[in-house]
C-alpha cells in the first residue's frame, strides 16, 4: 500500500526504519542496512583466495561459466545477521534488494554474461507454507530486473522435503539433498544462472545443478547472496 507523503512522514517519526543489520535508524536515502553497516560487510569479490577455493569445489562437478556473490561472511557477523532476516523475518524487499546490488556489481564487471534463464534453487512446498516465500526466488528477481534475464522458478523443483542442514558436515549434507531435486521440463541447450541464498559446503547447489544438466542445460552457473564457504 503506497501511503501519501504526510501519512509516511509521520509513520516514519513514530516508527522509525531500522537498518537491519545494527538496528540504527536509516536515512532518508537509506534502504534496508545503513551505509555505515553496508560499509562494513565484506564483499565476495575482494576475496580472491576464497573465490578460487569455491570454483575449486565446482570443478568436475557442475559446467559453471561462473560463480559469483555478493557478500562475504566474516567474524563480526553483520552479514550472517542480514542473511538471518531474510530467512526467518519474512523480507522478501530485502532478499530483492541483495539481488540488485549483485546485478549492477556483475554489470560493472561486464555487460553481457552468459545467462538465458535464472533459477533459484526451490524450497519443499511444504517448507514454502511455513516459511511463506523463498528468499531465493525474490533474490533471483532482484538480479534479474538488473541483467534482464528471465527467472523460471519452475525450471528446478524440490520432490523431498530434506531436513534443516544446519550441524551437519559435507558428507551428510550430500546424503541430505542429493536426491531431493527435479525438473519436469527439459532444459536442453540452456545456460542456467542458478542462484541460492548463503554457499556453505555447496552440496545445495550441487544436487540442484546436477539435476538441471539431467534435463539438458549446458552450464550451470552460481549466483548467491553470501558465501559462508569454510564457516560452516
Ligand atoms: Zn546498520
Amino acid at each position: 500500500m503506497k501511503l501519501p507523503a504526510p501519512v509516511s512522514d509521520v509513520l516514519e517519526l513514530v516508527f522509525p526504519r531500522l537498518c537491519v543489520v545494527c538496528e540504527g535508524a536509516l536515512l532518508a536515502e537509506e534502504n534496508h542496512v545503513c551505509m555505515t553497516c553496508l560499509n562494513l560487510m565484506p564483499r565476495f569479490s575482494a576475496r580472491e583466495e576464497e573465490r578460487k577455493a569455491v570454483e575449486k569445489l565446482f570443478y568436475a562437478r557442475l559446467p559453471f561459466e561462473f560463480i559469483v556473490a555478493y557478500f562475504a561472511f566474516d567474524k563480526k557477523a553483520r552479514v550472517q545477521r542480514l542473511m538471518h532476516a531474510i530467512k526467518y523475518r519474512e523480507n522478501p524487499e530485502l532478499a530483492r534488494w541483495v539481488g540488485r546490488l549483485l546485478g549492477h556489481q556483475m554489470l560493472e564487471e561486464q555487460n553481457e554474461w552468459p545467462v538465458d534463464w535464472i533459477v533459484p534453487v526451490p524450497l519443499h512446498p511444504r517448507k514454502l507454507r511455513q516459511r511463506g516465500y523463498n528468499q531465493s526466488a525474490w533474490f533471483a528477481r532482484g538480479l534479474a530486473e538488473v541483467l534482464h534475464k528471465p527467472v523460471r522458478e519452475e525450471a528446478a523443483q524440490r520432490v523431498v522435503n530434506t531436513r534443516s542442514q544446519t550441524g551437519m558436515n559435507k558428507t551428510r549434507r550430500w546424503e541430505n539433498v542429493k536426491e531431493a531435486f527435479s525438473c519436469p521440463t527439459s532444459l536442453e541447450g540452456l545456460k542456467i544462472l542458478l542462484v541460492d541464498d548463503v554457499l556453505t559446503t555447496g552440496a545445495t547447489l550441487e544436487a540442484c545443478g546436477k539435476a538441471l544438466v539431467k534435463a539438458g542445460a549446458t552450464a550451470v552457473s552460481v549466483a548467491v547472496m553470501a558465501s559462508a564457504f569454510g564457516h560452516d
